[in-house]
């Protein structure tokens, strides 16, 4: 059993968990255990079957093929996105004060990327996300995932390859935006899979990290019953600390960070803690009332506020020499 913090090393006072895997409700359990000086709850030893727990969640590639061509949905995104940028458009600003809005939308902004941006989305699965910044106008978009049957190439110029970074690292490539969608908590070596985005990352750049985190309220509050502890897929569930850190470990440093959990902290945690396996087909609204759900809602906006959400996105750049 591993007695060392994977990110700062330190062996001493480590807290275990004994954290049972919820989602498919196999029962398994998985020592974890949380680091007092960098704050980081990680699993104490990486299964050799980790694979036995990653269950068929990608969406078709039949539905992908549907985001290729959609010439009314790229009218109104690339109008949507214009606004966002802060071009003068009112057709876009309409549609971003009435409409749901485009999930990309905040992290370009924040990142200070334009649609010439070379963004790189990392874990990005069949790339139903960049297929949506297609439409919206970006040019040169490139998702990596190692678990794809092959590499996938769009007719829109949207590339998927089946690689990891240090993969892509190694040919000298480099992005403007590279982005990790709750893919890094996955990744078993977590200062070499940094330092490989930080070598992707051209001059200038910006990596947006999103990951859920163990300095939070729902860690406190719900603690083995937390679903995003999500054993024992999520290797590492990093603090602000951590994350703090492994960022400068890899010659990068947080730029900004931004909350964004949502109520599924408490929707899903509450279920584990009923005992109810997240695969099963009950959906939210059978289980909790409309004032129940509004509640969380409520809550997990207030947790954001206060930086105390189970999530967040990160924005990294170079360490300034
Ligand atoms: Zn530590």
């Amino acid at each position: 059993m591993s007695s060392n913090c994977r990110i700062c090393e330190n062996s001493e006072s480590l807290t275990h968990y004994r954290v049972a895997e919820k989602m498919m409700g196999s029962g398994d359990a998985f020592d974890y255990f949380q680091c007092p000086v960098c704050g980081c709850l990680q699993i104490s030893d990486i299964p050799d079957n980790l694979s036995d727990y990653y269950a068929g969640g990608y969406y078709s590639y039949r539905r992908m093929k549907r985001l290729e061509h959609a010439p009314l949905r790229r009218w109104g995104d690339t109008h949507r996105v214009s606004a966002g940028l802060g071009e003068k458009d009112f057709i876009g600003a309409f549609f971003n004060a009435i409409a749901k809005p485009l999930e990309y939308l905040p992290w370009v902004i924040d990142g200070g990327v334009d649609r010439n941006a070379r963004v790189l989305d990392v874990g990005c699965g069949q790339g139903r996300l960049l297929l949506r910044m297609a439409l919206g106008g970006f040019r040169h978009l490139t998702g990596l995932d190692p678990f794809v049957e092959q590499d996938i190439h769009y007719a829109n110029g949207v590339t998927v390859l089946k690689q990891d970074m240090p993969t892509l690292a190694a040919t000298g490539q480099q992005f403007d935006f590279i982005m990790l969608h709750h893919s890094l908590e996955h990744m078993p070596a977590q200062a070499e899979a940094l330092h490989a985005a930080a070598q992707l990352m051209a001059p200038g750049g910006v990596i947006l990290l999103r990951i859920p985190l163990s300095d939070s309220y729902a860690w406190e509050h719900y603690r083995e019953n937390w679903v995003q502890l999500d054993a024992p897929r999520h290797l590492y569930l990093h603090s602000r600390r951590s994350v703090a850190i492994l960022a400068k470990q890899c010659g990068l440093q947080i730029d900004k960070v931004i909350d964004d959990s949502s109520k599924f902290q408490f929707t899903g945690s509450e279920l584990y803690r009923q005992g109810i396996a997240l695969n099963t087909s009950k959906r939210d609204r059978k289980i909790f009332s409309k004032a129940q759900l509004r509640k969380f809602s409520q809550h997990a906006e207030q947790l954001n506020a206060e930086g105390h959400g189970d999530q967040a996105a990160f924005y990294l750049r170079a360490t300034e020499q």
